[in-house]
């Protein structure tokens, strides 16, 4: 039997990219391979957004390429942002690759999958690309006992903002809304196969317009959660300037949301913010962060940060880290700006790295005492965790997220079996440690489903005081 082996680069969009992939691959005969040296075929799904995800994506087909001296019938394809972006070179810098598919041909992709599979025929293909079945969602396609539990279910593609930094736009095209009812079948089907969180992406996902009916944001995530068995709920990734009034007021009104918010808000200053063309000043993004603490008051809010953007003055950066420093995100994904060819920033007189370097180390420290502070808030509480599977780091302890997406980890039960906690993937967690990568602490019951009383289960034998990462 044909396998296949999905490498995954990038943000969400990219993860459900992959998922697709999987899925096509299944219906198609394929197997999913841990490990590129044991599929027929390899396909790497590429990402743009910074300079060392697009160089690592090229030393990997460079990898490759040993792997494919040692069996010519392997077949490797890359997909994602950087196969869009380098459509025209890709192939003649790197001759072994035997396709190339840009970010709105993943369809052709699954065609290609199924026409080389060894037994193909014609008439298999409209049948191929009807049947598909979901896998399940890990952001390197390989499921395991755990993974049907969260799914990704793309509900819009592409984006028509064009910041000035970002390449979405340029590789992945303007917004391109899925009809409401193949969302909701979508969503209905990784309920049936077990999911018990779905997460709703998009580039910019809050912007989402139903093609027939016009219907907005609030009115897709009020449609989801009526669907019977819907667990918990949660998406990415918002942009700031789409969360009107009306769509957060409906966010308060489902009770399976989980309570976070991504509200990317890359400067604190509002000179950056034009530059960047982000469409929100400093005062709008005040207003929506007030929007969420009145109707969603328990919510975490995460963001994302650029340090050094082109033309960042000493005093844009203090703006930016004052507000950080207020400790308004339990989390902040930072980093240093990155030149993306094809955007008008990469044109730009770029701040020295030594001083955007000295800003990060500032904004970063600053941001990790405002964490660690919405962690140690946890300790002492008991919080209901969805597992996420054994911790990489100790097979000894499990792993899981809170719904404000917080990693906990804790010492295996005495009654642990995969079997069991798959079927019971509830973890009520009292929390004794935090940490600024999350916290520690102990299982003290199971259950099914978000809302049962759950299982008091057999406390572990590791001590507390052991329970480190
Ligand atoms: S909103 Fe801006 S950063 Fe987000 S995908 Fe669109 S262009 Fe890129």
């Amino acid at each position: 039997m044909a396998s296949i082996y999905i490498e995954t680069f990038g943000c969400q969009m990219n993860e459900a990219d992959s998922q697709y992939i999987a899925d096509r691959a299944a219906a198609a005969g394929y197997t999913v391979a841990a490990a590129a040296e044991e599929a027929n075929v390899i396909v790497l799904n590429t990402c743009t957004v910074r300079d060392n995800a697009e160089r690592r994506a090229y030393g990997r087909m460079g990898h490759f390429k040993a792997l494919k001296d040692a069996d010519p019938q392997l077949r490797v394809i890359v997909t994602g942002c950087l196969a869009e972006q380098d459509r025209n070179t890709m192939q003649a810098k790197v001759p072994h690759l035997d396709g190339v598919f840009g970010t709105s041909e993943l369809v052709q992709l699954g065609d290609t999958l199924v026409t080389w599979r060894p037994d193909f025929e014609e008439t298999e293909l409209s049948e191929e690309r009807a049947l598909v079945m979901p896998l399940g969602g890990s952001a390197d396609c390989v499921t395991d006992a755990y993974t049907h539990l969260r799914a990704f279910v793309t509900v819009q593609r592409g984006c028509s903002y064009y910041c000035t930094f970002c390449i979405v736009p340029h590789v992945r095209g303007r917004f391109d809304h899925r009809p409401m009812p193949v969302i909701l079948d979508e969503v209905r089907a990784r309920i049936a196969e077990g999911a018990r969180e779905v997460m709703l992406v998009g580039q910019t996902v809050n912007a989402y317009r139903d093609p027939a009916t016009n219907a907005d944001f609030g009115d897709l995530c009020r449609a989801v959660a009526a669907l019977p068995g819907l667990e918990r709920l949660t998406f990415i990734s918002p942009h700031p300037k789409d969360f009107t009034e009306k769509i957060v007021a409906d966010l308060a009104h489902i009770p399976q949301l989980n309570p976070r918010v991504h509200l990317p808000l890359q400067s604190g200053s509002d000179a950056m913010l034009r530059r960047m063309n982000r469409k929100y000043d400093m005062a709008k993004f005040r207003s929506i962060v007030d929007s969420f603490r009145r109707y969603l008051p328990d919510w975490a809010i995460t963001t994302d940060i650029i340090v050094g953007f082109p033309g960042e003055t000493d005093d844009d950066f203090e703006a930016t880290l004052d507000y950080v420093k207020a400790g308004i995100f339990a989390n902040a994904y930072s980093f240093i700006y990155s030149i993306r060819r094809g955007t008008p920033a990469a044109n730009w007189e770029q701040v020295p790295r030594d001083v955007a370097h000295a800003r990060f180390e500032r904004l970063y420290a600053a941001q990790n005492d405002a964490t660690i502070a919405y962690h140690t808030r946890k300790v002492g509480s008991t919080v209901r965790a969805l597992i996420h599977g054994e911790s990489k780091k100790d097979a000894a302890k499990l792993a899981a997220k809170t719904l404000d997406n917080v990693t906990l980890i804790v010492p295996k039960p005495d009654d642990y079996s995969t079997e069991r906690y798959a079927s019971e993937p509830w973890l009520d967690v009292e929390i004794s440690e935090a940490h600024v990568w999350g916290c520690t602490g102990t299982v003290l019951r199971r259950a099914s489903r978000f809302d049962d009383p759950g299982t008091p289960v057999r406390r572990p034998v590791l001590s507390l005081l052991t329970a480190a990462r």
